[in-house]
């Protein structure tokens, strides 16, 4: 029977559907209207999903690799059959503009097919005595996956997919601000994976620190902030399990003189703003040389007019509303905070007059290194930019925070750019471009923005353990 997504949201525990005694209200931001309820699981409930995915675990490790990417493939034409159910849901629930919600959804698709294309390595080693060493990979248990409210499907399946290929089962917990989608995938895919290998659980502030102290489960793979990832790092120590963080950043985009002004002001518009700026990896702090400076503010002010902000279901918005209340009001009252310190506008910082989460774009010319809005992820449309003159000074600046996520160099001279990206201190930097990510490329975080890397073998290798046979 074709599943409705307008109703019947249920969490999905050992392949069957679970409502709870008490429910969570969801609300579209763009209206502030309660748009769905979802259940608030109990904690045997919880217990009941560590259990099913337990018991489906050794026969789920035991299959053949090649049935679990075949599996995977029908996850992917799963998601692809319902790209425009599912993208019209995230609209709702989080914001985001339709088609960006539906891209995200197929891209989720393309990232299982291009996961399953991965192999796990088999090493072997003989030593001056003719003993044979053999190390293959295993896997690891019930995987935790704790996702965010900024992109609600993709970070999900950036870890449901190496779980499963690996041959773990998973208890998936969205964000509660964002559970419409994840428990609505739970749901199709009842029929797809066996029984128990993944479960989805939706709940409110007392769900993540049950899963992450859960002695039944082996590794979190969490997506959040850096605060909650010192928690979760902190309750995961009980029984040692694995951990992949990835957590806030403060990326810097640093441009230098020798761009095409225009142009470059329009990606790293894209770069600062897409999504709301609610973007892990978006610019947000911009160093601008001092000879440009003038030339690409006026540049991205004036490119900002042109993009339309609102509801993510009306034609032709590109920018939705703050995903959520709280969020919403630290946006504010950071715009407030830099009227109060006295911090100039090119745009922006006036609140938007009637419904929805909104903020308008908002630019501030040229704050001190040392403002809140320089130093504080804003995670929200409010963009400092900077002006310099010395590549080793901004180098300096770019590097004076305790994120390391990303970062972009903008310039004509690509060795010249390769220089300085060599020099920052983060996990990915981009030049000319911005939020590139690859399904077979390493991400992750240094410093406090997170531990591990998700993508790629390496983070695939995250799942697993390394289990050496010797043979005399
Ligand atoms: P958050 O840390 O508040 O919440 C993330 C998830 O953790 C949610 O599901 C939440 O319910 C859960 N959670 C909250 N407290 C918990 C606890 N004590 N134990 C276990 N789980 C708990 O983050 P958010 O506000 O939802 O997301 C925004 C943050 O996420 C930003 O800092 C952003 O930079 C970061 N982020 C990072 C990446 C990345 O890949 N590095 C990607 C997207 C977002």
């Amino acid at each position: 029977m074709p599943i409705r997504f307008d109703a019947d949201y249920e969490m999905t525990i050992d392949g069957k559907g679970f409502v709870a005694s008490d429910t969570l209200e969801v609300v579209n931001p763009a209206t502030e209207e309660v748009i769905a309820h979802v259940p608030d699981c109990r904690k045997e409930q919880l217990d009941a999903a560590v259990e099913a995915a337990a018991r489906a675990f050794p026969s789920w490790k035991a299959k053949p690799i090649s049935t679990r990417k075949a599996a995977m493939g029908e996850i992917a034409r799963h998601l692809e059959a319902n790209v425009e159910n599912l993208g019209k849901l995230m609209t709702l629930e989080q914001g985001k503009p339709l088609t960006d919600a539906i891209g995200e959804v197929q891209r989720s698709a393309m990232w299982f097919r291009e996961i399953a294309k991965e192999n796990l390595p088999v090493t072997q080693h003989v030593d001056e005595n003719g003993r044979q060493f053999e190390t293959r990979r295993v896997p690891l248990g019930v995987v935790g996956a704790i996702t965010p409210w900024n992109f609600p499907v993709a970070l999900g399946v950036w870890k449901v997919a190496p779980a499963l290929l690996t041959g773990n089962t998973v208890v998936w917990k969205p964000s509660p601000f964002t559970p419409l989608c994840a428990l609505k995938i739970g749901e199709l895919l009842r029929s797809v994976v066996p029984q128990g290998v993944l479960n989805v659980v939706s709940g409110g502030d007392r769900l993540g620190p049950w899963l992450t102290e859960h002695p039944g489960i082996q590794k979190v793979a969490f997506t959040g902030s850096t605060a909650t990832g010192r928690r979760v790092m902190q309750s995961a120590a009980g029984n040692l399990k694995r951990v992949t963080l990835e957590l806030g950043g403060n990326d810097p985009a640093i441009v230098l003189p020798d761009v095409d002004v225009k142009v470059t002001a329009e990606k790293v518009f894209w770069g600062a703003f897409r999504n709301s700026a609610q973007v892990c990896i978006a610019a947000k702090r911009v160093y601008v040389h001092e000879k440009i400076y003038e030339e690409f503010s006026r540049a991205l002010v004036a490119y900002a007019q042109t993009v339309k902000m609102g509801d993510g279901l009306e034609q032709g918005t590109k920018l939705g509303p703050i995903q959520n209340k709280p969020q919403f009001q630290r946006v504010r009252s950071l715009i407030e905070n830099a009227k109060t310190e006295g911090l100039k506008f090119l745009t922006g910082g006036e609140p938007y007059q009637g419904r929805g989460y909104f903020v308008p774009v908002t630019i501030i010319d040229n704050p001190p290194e040392n403002s809140k809005v320089v130093r504080e992820e804003a995670f929200g449309p409010v963009l400092p930019l900077m002006k310099f003159n010395d590549i080793d000074e901004v180098v300096l600046q770019a590097n004076n925070t305790d994120y390391g996520l990303a970062a972009s160099v903008w310039s004509s001279d690509i060795e010249q750019a390769k220089k300085v990206a060599e020099q920052l201190e983060c996990g990915t930097v981009w030049i000319n471009s911005i939020q590139v990510l690859s399904p077979h490329v390493p991400f992750g975080g240094h410093k406090q923005s997170g531990i591990g890397v998700e993508h790629s073998l390496d983070g695939i290798l995250e799942y697993t353990n390394s289990q050496t046979i010797v043979t005399q």
